[in-house]
């Protein structure tokens, strides 16, 4: 199997944690952000975590720099535009692209300002390569919930012009989706799907109140809903999919190896899951890498991936138009 030739879905990938080094280097020059060193090797170093990474806070420490020079319309959209590139080189057909706009506004920037950028760097590549893309807008637990209502209103603005979903991102503590309910009901009201990353440290329950309680219609990682058996039915009975990034989450420690990874135990008992890479340039991979390191792992079969496939392109919050394309690709 030509791995790298198999159209691919990927559901789940940070624009502020993709970037590509090399251009990290070039807009810090550009912005005048002063780094200890401008070499590739180091600076990689500063984005990208090794194996002493010890948990999810650790790995969301990578993501300062990029932040930095993410602070202007130009350098949005082109870092939006060379994800594209970067996946539609990985025959990747179609993603969803997630960030944070409240990060991107520490210049003066206003929220819309931020989602246009992303939107219109998204837009360029559509028309050079054959990919399709969307924007979820992710909100940031930690932060104080103005921004959740800030967020949705300015994202508001682009439902159906390039955003569709609302997501909750960063630490994950047990029982936090009780603060959200307001917020996720809003959102739902003003025509975002919704997907929230939980069950990604420790907390199968969390999944629960995520569908229960917020309207999750797909779950980011999702790995623990194996130690809450009513998350895990829920999961499976109401066809959610989750978003699973294994190499993150051997990054995070939540699992220890491929091996371990509940991915493929959680398709064989029909769950839906897709397979994604949270964060090119933290966890050092690419959805070519993923996949085949899913694959080889699990010595599954091309049926099985077209299977995963299928799912990923029911599952992408897009129109059904470009569904009915994406699902020729196969
Ligand atoms: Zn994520």
């Amino acid at each position: 199997m030509n791995i790298n030739n198999l159209p691919k879905i990927e559901l789940h990938c940070h624009l502020d944690g993709s970037l590509r080094v090399e251009t990290v280097i070039e807009l810090a020059r550009k912005e005048n952000i002063e780094l200890e060193s401008y070499d590739y090797d180091k600076v990689k170093k500063l984005l990208s975590v090794n194996e002493n990474c010890r948990s999810l806070d650790e790995y969301l420490e990578k993501f300062d720099l990029p932040n930095k020079v993410l602070q202007s319309k130009d350098n949005l959209r082109r870092v939006a535009y060379e994800l594209l590139e970067d996946a539609a080189s990985e025959n990747i057909k179609y993603i969803e692209v997630r960030f944070a706009p409240i990060f991107h506004v520490k210049n003066g920037l206003s929220l819309e300002e931020v989602i246009e950028s992303v939107v219109c760097g998204i837009r360029d590549a559509e028309k050079k390569y054959e990919i399709k893309g969307n924007v979820i807008i992710s909100c940031i637990r930690g932060l104080d919930l103005k921004h959740v209502f800030d967020s949705i209103e300015a994202g508001s603005n682009f439902i159906g012009q390039g955003v569709v979903a609302i997501d909750l991102a960063a630490e994950e503590r047990e029982g936090f989706a009780h603060e959200y309910v307001e917020a996720m009901r809003l959102a739902k009201e003003k025509g975002f799907r919704i997907t929230i990353h939980a069950g990604e440290t420790g907390f199968g329950k969390n999944v629960r109140d995520s569908i229960v309680l917020l309207g999750a219609e797909r779950i980011g990682h999702g790995v623990f809903i194996y130690n809450d058996k009513e998350a895990y039915n829920l999961v499976k009975e109401n066809g959610i999919t989750l978003e699973m990034c294994p190499k993150s989450n051997i990054d995070t420690k939540a699992v220890t190896n491929y091996k371990d990874h509940p991915i493929y135990n959680y398709y064989k008992d029909d769950i839906k899951i897709n397979i994604s890479t949270d964060n090119r340039m933290v966890s050092n991979i690419n959805l070519n890498e993923e996949t085949s390191n899913v694959i080889k792992t699990f010595d599954m079969s091309l049926d099985e991936y077209k299977e995963i496939y299928i799912n990923s392109v029911s599952a992408a919050f897009c129109d059904n138009e470009t569904k009915e394309e994406l699902l020729k690709h196969l």
